[in-house]
């Protein structure tokens, strides 16, 4: 049975487990008021304000550069790097974090991007730390990607901080557009605090014990050289529509998608950079609830594009979808047995939620 306190949105199919989640007296989440809220934003002020921020940073003055922003090659950091070369004529400093066990397309997609005449900075952390902090993840927290998903802020904010720019561009803010805290949704700029307690969920300190300092050059986070640095995330200043960012950057950066669906969900032209993702969404499936596709769900819901019963059904024949496939090459990055690591799935799996036995699991809910 499903206890009072499980329910999901009236709008969307967001989970009452979601991390930092709210609701409304209509039973709506904060992404699905968050979208109707945005119809009536002015967006033309927001963008001027925009404007009066790049007069007042001027990072010009100490570097070529006006901004960095943060990519994978993939749609949306496409998007917004096509958003300030074409239509605000900036010059950014894209940075990427190559993540584990790549996917050929999403290398592909890498090299499309770095073909339109954008300069980027590739990091590669050393792979050794990269794996040991990814693993610590997974078997600590049910986040095997932690490694690369904590780097893609403090490897960004070191380049920032070296080169001397003061603007760091991010894409959407997530816990706004998909469920969470939405205290940001108002202001233009975060801080190395909201970073930390966010997206960092402020597990990383216990996570990088033993590991050198100059080991983790790339995943600490130096306060002090930070101070002067704005961060945003362009979500702020335009309504932000992740669909529309995958067709601007299909015809302006060559964007690919896979043949088929991607696993765990009907989409195909998200999050394809590595085989590892599919793992991260699964964990978050057995941790809460939802995966992937419901998240899919979520952003059609709300662009009107499905209805909330259409979502249901492709939720339960999609959603509960452990990446077999992918298994071996898990056991290889993670230098783990099967039996290991199933054992840690099944520990980070929610009693309350499932039944599960080997690979498969059982939800005992069904959304309503
Ligand atoms: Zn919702």
């Amino acid at each position: 049975m499903v206890k009072s306190d499980l329910f999901w949105c009236k709008s969307c199919l967001n989970f009452s487990t979601r991390n930092r989640i709210s609701f409304d007296e209509r039973g709506y989440c904060n992404a699905c008021s968050w979208s109707e809220e945005k119809e009536s934003i002015d967006w033309e002020k927001r963008q001027a304000d925009f404007k009066l921020l790049l007069n007042k940073i001027n990072t010009k003055n100490k570097t070529p550069f006006d901004l960095v922003i943060p990519i994978s090659g993939g749609k949306d950091g496409s998007y917004v790097t096509h958003k300030m070369m074409n239509e605000y004529g900036l010059n950014p400093l894209c940075v990427t974090v190559n993540p584990p066990l790549r996917t050929e397309l999403g290398h592909k997609n890498l090299e499309n991007f770095k073909s339109k005449g954008n300069s980027l900075i590739e990091i590669d952390p050393p792979h050794d730390v990269m794996k040991l902090i990814n693993k610590r993840g997974l078997i600590n927290q049910g986040r095997p990607l932690f490694g690369w998903t904590t780097s893609i802020f403090t490897a960004v904010a070191r380049i920032a901080t070296t080169f001397n720019i003061d603007l760091i561009m991010y894409g959407e803010d997530g816990e706004v557009e998909y469920g969470g805290d939405d205290s940001t949704k108002n202001i233009p700029y975060f801080d190395i605090e909201y970073i930390k307690s966010v997206y960092l969920e402020s597990q990383h300190q216990e996570t990088f014990n033993g590991i050198s300092d100059d080991e983790l050059f790339f995943w600490k986070l130096d306060s002090d050289a930070l101070q002067d640095i704005k961060l945003t995330h362009w979500s702020y200043y335009e309504s932000w529509d992740s669909y529309r960012n995958y067709l601007i950057a299909k015809k302006h950066f060559g964007l690919e998608e896979v043949s088929s669906q991607n696993k765990g969900t009907y989409t195909n032209f998200a999050q394809n950079d590595t085989y590892l993702y599919a793992l991260h969404t699964f964990l978050m499936y057995i941790k809460f609830g939802f995966g992937r596709c419901t998240q899919d769900v979520g952003i059609d819901i709300r662009r009107g594009a499905m209805t909330r019963e259409q979502g249901i059904q492709i939720v339960n024949l999609m959603e509960n979808q452990f990446p077999n496939d992918y298994l071996e090459m898990y056991l290889e990055y993670y230098e783990m047995n099967e039996k290991e690591f199933i054992e840690i799935l099944h520990k980070h799996t929610n009693d309350d939620l499932f039944n599960y036995d080997k690979l498969e699991w059982h939800p005992k809910f069904e959304i309503t």
